[in-house]
């Protein structure tokens, strides 16, 4: 499933499917299929009112998500979408705002210098273990959401990032079966003040700015990528291509992230893991970013996640 979470108007955030240019709503589809069976008194079917909700409510969830899922895909197939929006069950893509696919639960889990090339461009070694860093939740935005030029930084920079979401919680998971814990993938764009980050000894604080993590566009479900090393993983600003790589060059693979990141630190369903970026930052020319430029990000099997910068 290509799940999303979207807005019409100014209603609050409803758990979406993307199918063709269509967004299903798979909780009115749900309540549709519910009423159907002649089911009474469940209200929305029980269907999960956000996507950490659905995360959270385990396997019960995801499969009341595919049945809504499957029947929305016949609705679109056999019914116009004006007809199918009249009744509020699916919407024109383009008459629909997307927005961070998950609120995370609590601080987003990153990982520094995973890439052999991006370690060597910073000049900096490659690591022995995993190295972990966060970013506060309150810094996430939504795929075309504006991401501020803040004034305190004159190195604003850029990097692409193939996210996982865990949807199976829990503390010392091994690497064989760490996959299975993973929900699905989206893609972060970790957006760094390169300054603030020297100045200030540690990553938090240069990364940590409002709005320097937009997330999206959709979570692709874990069972479409069965192998999430096998993805190109690129980023552009105004079209000109400036990352460009593949997640098979990670040097901790994404099992390996999360068996070292759980080894006494319970993980919890609906936490986000961004797993570092390939080279090609604008900290490598001195090309950093300004207000104006369009940056794309975009990770294979996922989509493309495009923000643009902002004076303050
Ligand atoms: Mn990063």
């Amino acid at each position: 499933m290509r799940l999303v979470t979207f807005r019409r108007g100014r209603s609050q955030g409803r758990v979406g499917a993307i199918w063709h240019d269509a967004v299903m709503d798979l909780g009115a589809i749900a309540r549709d299929l519910a009423a159907q069976r002649g089911a009474v008194g469940r209200g929305r079917g029980g269907f999960p009112r956000t996507m950490l909700e659905l995360v959270e409510g385990g396997e019960d969830s995801r499969v009341r998500a595919q049945e809504a899922w499957e029947a929305g895909k016949r609705l679109v197939g056999a019914q116009g979408i004006e007809d199918l929006a009249g009744r509020r069950l699916a919407f024109p893509l383009a008459k629909v705002r997307l927005l961070a696919p998950i609120v995370p639960p609590r601080n987003v889990f990153c990982l520094g210098r995973n890439y052999a090339d991006h370690a060597a461009e910073r000049g900096a070694a490659v690591p022995e273990h995993p190295v972990y860093f966060t970013k506060p939740a309150d810094c996430v935005i939504g795929p075309g959401e504006k991401v501020i030029h803040h004034a305190v930084t004159k190195e604003l920079d850029y990097e692409v990032e193939l996210t996982a979401v865990i949807g199976v919680g829990g503390r010392d998971i091994e690497r064989g079966s760490a996959l299975r814990h993973v929900f699905g993938y989206t893609i972060i764009n970790d957006v760094t003040a390169r300054d603030l980050q020297k100045r200030h000894g540690q990553w938090f604080k240069g990364k940590s700015l409002d709005t320097f993590c937009p997330m999206g566009p959709v979570l692709v479900t874990a069972d479409e990528i069965p192998d999430p090393q096998g993805l190109a993983i690129s980023l552009r600003v105004n079209g000109q291509a400036r990352q460009s790589s593949h997640t098979s060059k990670m040097i901790f693979p994404v099992d390996q992230c999360i068996e070292v990141l759980s080894q006494g630190l319970t993980l919890r369903p609906g936490d986000v893991i961004a797993t570092g970026t390939p080279d090609g930052v604008g900290a490598a020319t001195g090309n950093f970013l300004k207000a104006g430029d369009r940056m794309e990000a975009e990770v294979e099997r996922i989509g493309v996640l495009a923000n643009r910068v902002v004076a303050p």
